[in-house]
């Protein structure tokens, strides 16, 4: 993709935008807390620990140009002023506490788009949706990076809102069945 002249608040307005989306669709889905973050061990890690196990957020690489490094530079700035850092535990990321991350806004490019392939199979059976964390995280970066075209960006914007309302969709649907067997 060819360079473009995007401004730093610029980068940060629709990063946020894919933030917002990509957060509604996996609160939609509503998976790592009952399967994974409250279950009492997973893959061998303890408890309440998830993907979490470290400093994930930190991994923020990024093109060398100015405009890059300012843009990363303030998003850090951001992530830290929407965050409360927790008592570091042992293995495990220091945002990340008993009820998830403490993140809420500005959440890097790594820890917002990835999902563990238990995560992903069940986005596909259930909904039949086909996430790629891949595309998701290099999308994210490209923003944040200046490098990704706003029509581009739309677009993958209104695949995860509909992504997001056909979960809702389904879940309705299955709230409509539990009634029926009660
Ligand atoms: S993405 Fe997977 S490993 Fe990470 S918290 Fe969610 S369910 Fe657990
Ligand atoms: S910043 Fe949040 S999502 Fe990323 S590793 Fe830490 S606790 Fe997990």
């Amino acid at each position: 993709m060819t360079e473009t002249h995007v401004g730093i608040y610029e980068r940060l307005a629709i990063y946020r935008k894919a933030e917002v989306a990509l957060r509604d669709f996996f609160s939609a889905t509503n998976y790592c807390l009952p399967n994974c973050l409250q279950s009492k061990e997973k893959w061998g890690r303890p408890k309440n620990i998830g993907c979490c196990n470290g400093n994930a957020f930190e991994f923020l690489k990024g093109k060398k140009d100015a405009e890059t490094r300012k843009t990363i530079k303030e998003f850090k700035r951001l992530q830290k002023e929407n965050a409360a850092c927790q008592n570091h535990r042992e293995g495990e990321c220091d945002y990340h506490s008993e009820t998830g991350c403490q993140i809420e806004r500005y959440l890097s490019p790594l820890c917002l788009g990835f999902v563990c392939s238990p995560y992903s199979i069940h986005l596909k059976n259930q909904y039949h949706i086909m996430y790629s964390s891949y595309g998701a995280i290099s999308l994210l970066q490209g923003i944040l990076e200046g490098r990704e075209k706003l029509e581009e960006v739309n677009v993958w914007l209104t695949k995860v809102r509909k992504a997001t309302e056909r979960v809702k969709q389904e879940q309705n649907k299955k709230g409509e069945l539990e009634e029926i067997v009660i």
